[in-house]
């Protein structure tokens, strides 16, 4: 079985705006993270990200509009990133398991990649990113300076994360 690092998209690869993030200017890569997680690349760690993207059901933005974004990135880092997965539907459009804090974004990649889930992580910065991850018995790391009851463990230095996948 393969060994993943479920990461949320905004606040963690990119700045978080307080805002819908969906134009390449806006996208502003956070810093240390593409080598950070080159680190985790070496580590033998498929990467997969796990997005809500609410605005698209929204009509505030497209799909296009995401993957070019998500393009940028795989551009900037080398196609660091195995698999985008994205939940386009916002609740008052529609109800959906795959929008978090539900899971099954995580559990099609679980099934896709034959990932060990004990042997996985996610990493985001909000409570709804670890509440799925839990609840499928991934590890948990909090990216942030407040506390998530969720975390198994809280950083606000992203480049310590391979620090903490090496040594839990
Ligand atoms: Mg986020």
């Amino acid at each position: 079985m393969n060994k993943a690092i479920f990461l949320d998209r905004d606040g963690i690869l990119n700045v978080e705006r307080g805002d819908y993030t969906y134009k390449i200017q806006d996208f502003q890569i956070t810093p240390n993270i593409i080598e950070t997680l080159k680190i985790c690349k070496i580590l033998k760690f498929i990467l997969i990200v796990v997005t809500n993207q609410s605005g698209i059901s929204q009509g505030i933005y497209s799909r296009d509009d995401m993957d070019l974004c998500h393009q940028y990135f795989q551009q900037q880092s080398g196609n660091l990133i195995d698999a985008f997965y994205h939940a386009p539907m916002h609740p008052s459009i529609s109800s959906s398991l795959s929008r978090k804090p539900n899971s099954l974004m995580f559990e099609r990649a679980i099934y896709r990649f034959n990932i060990d889930p004990k042997q996985s992580w996610m990493v985001g910065d909000k409570e709804r990113d670890l509440i799925p991850a839990r609840k499928l018995n991934l590890k948990t790391i909090f990216v942030g300076s407040g506390k998530c009851h969720y975390a198994d463990f809280a950083i606000k230095d992203i480049s310590k994360i391979p620090d903490i996948i090496s040594n839990a």
